[in-house]
This record gives C-alpha cells, sequence and structure tokens, in this order.
C-alpha cells in the first residue's frame, strides 16, 4: 500500500470526513484490521483563508508546498489537497514538491462522465464557483457544461461554508436555502449537482436532491484509495 499525503485543515471538518472514509474504505477492500497508511499535515486554516481573502494566492500556494514538502520527507508517495478552492494552485503544489496530486476536478470530472451527463450545477466557495479554474477543466477535460448560482446565492452559499460548515455548524434554515438554489439549477437544466466543496456533503445529501448529486469529497477519497492500492 502507499502511503498517503493529506494536506487539510482547510477546514479541519471536511478533513475528518476524509481521514474516516478512506479508512473504511481501505477496511472494505483489503478487511480485518486494514487501515491507510498516511500522513496529515493539518494547516491552521485561519492563515490560509486570510489569503485568499487577500487576494495572496502566491502565498497561500506557498503554505500547502511547505506541507507538501514535509510530507515528502516523511515518505509520502503522492498528495491529496483535502480541498477544493485550493485546487486553484494545485498545478504549483505539483511542481513545488515533485510528487504527483490526485485533481480533485479530474475526479468528479470523471464521475459525470461515467453517469452521462453533460450539463451540472456547481455549488461551493466563490473562488471556485466565480473563477476559471475549477469550470474550465471540467470543460475542457471533459466536455462538461457547469452552471452556477446567481450572484446572491453565490454569496449566501459563500458564507454558509466560511461562517457556518468550516465551523461545524450545520443548519436547517442554511440546508433549506442551499436546496432552494440547487432547485433553480435543476430548473435551468443541470443534471446533476456538484458538491464542489468538502464541506457541503455536511449540509446536502442524496436523499435531499433529485438528480445525482457529486459528492467531491467521497469521490476525491475513493481515488485516493484507488491509488494507494493500485499495484503498479
Ligand atoms: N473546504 C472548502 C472547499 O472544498 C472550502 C475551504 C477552502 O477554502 O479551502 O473548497
Amino acid at each position: 500500500m502507499k502511503l498517503i499525503g493529506l494536506i487539510g485543515g482547510m477546514s479541519w471538518n471536511s478533513t475528518l470526513e476524509y481521514y474516516r472514509v478512506i479508512n473504511e474504505l481501505v477496511a472494505e477492500r483489503l478487511g480485518n484490521l486494514h487501515s491507510a497508511r498516511l500522513v496529515l499535515f493539518s494547516l491552521d486554516f485561519d492563515e490560509v483563508e486570510r489569503a485568499q481573502r487577500e487576494n495572496r494566492w502566491d502565498d497561500a500556494a506557498t503554505i500547502l508546498v511547505e506541507a507538501g514538502n514535509a510530507l515528502k520527507r516523511a515518505g509520502a508517495d503522492f498528495l491529496v489537497l483535502c480541498t477544493n478552492t485550493m485546487h486553484k494552485v494545485a498545478d504549483a503544489v505539483a511542481e513545488g514538491t515533485g510528487l504527483p496530486l490526485i485533481h480533485i476536478v479530474d475526479v468528479t470530472g470523471n464521475a459525470i462522465k461515467k453517469r452521462g451527463l453533460q450539463k451540472v450545477g456547481l455549488l461551493g466557495t466563490r473562488f471556485t464557483m466565480e473563477e476559471t479554474f475549477y469550470r474550465e477543466r471540467l470543460k475542457s477535460r471533459f466536455g462538461i457544461e457547469v452552471l452556477i448560482p446567481s450572484e446572491a446565492g453565490r454569496i449566501g452559499i459563500h458564507r454558509i461554508i466560511y461562517d457556518e460548515l468550516c465551523l461545524g455548524k450545520v443548519k436547517a434554515t442554511s440546508k433549506r436555502s442551499c436546496l432552494q438554489i440547487v432547485n433553480k439549477l435543476i430548473g435551468q437544466g443541470a443534471e446533476g449537482i456538484i458538491l464542489g466543496c468538502t464541506e457541503l456533503p455536511l449540509l446536502i445529501q442524496p436523499g435531499d436532491v433529485d438528480v445525482p448529486l457529486f459528492d467531491t469529497t467521497r469521490l476525491h477519497a475513493q481515488a485516493t484509495v484507488n491509488l494507494a492500492l493500485a499495484k503498479d
């Protein structure tokens, strides 16, 4: 089994899910007392979030590269960034560490293609929904068209992520407002919905929505286990 290098803490609430799902999947695949071989570098999210908000993406990338290099020294065979948003600097992390990285957008794009869908709605932070690094990669690599919520919807989801979910608060009112936004996207033709923030599965589950949900935390954790257990 390869040694997994997780860069987490963005926020720790979703890193917990990665840790749990990765271990559950390894136990499912290998049985008995098997669990994942992994090293986790859990960052202080306040530093990363401040760099995002102040548009200092190079500083944010440096924090991640330093964490990635520490994991490399610990023997990690590959890296996993436990966040969608920070994939904005995924190339810098791969280059700065020289380690392979499982890109969350590629994992998500593959899952959407497998379901045969062409047009999906995307929920996430404003960076993920509004900037090109996520949507363009889905379009250019997978031919997937991405719909995003209205500006008011985007502001609302962003606030729920940073002010509630990243602090471990799961509120019924926020769930209702997210589901309204989801239903609008479905009305506009979305055939599926990407939970493109690793905390969103804490708020929205498959039974809540009438179309396929793409839970990026779970998909990313599954891809991590597949690579860790791959024979090469
Ligand atoms: N975990 C979230 C995501 O998947 C947001 C936190 C962050 O900004 O990294 O995008």
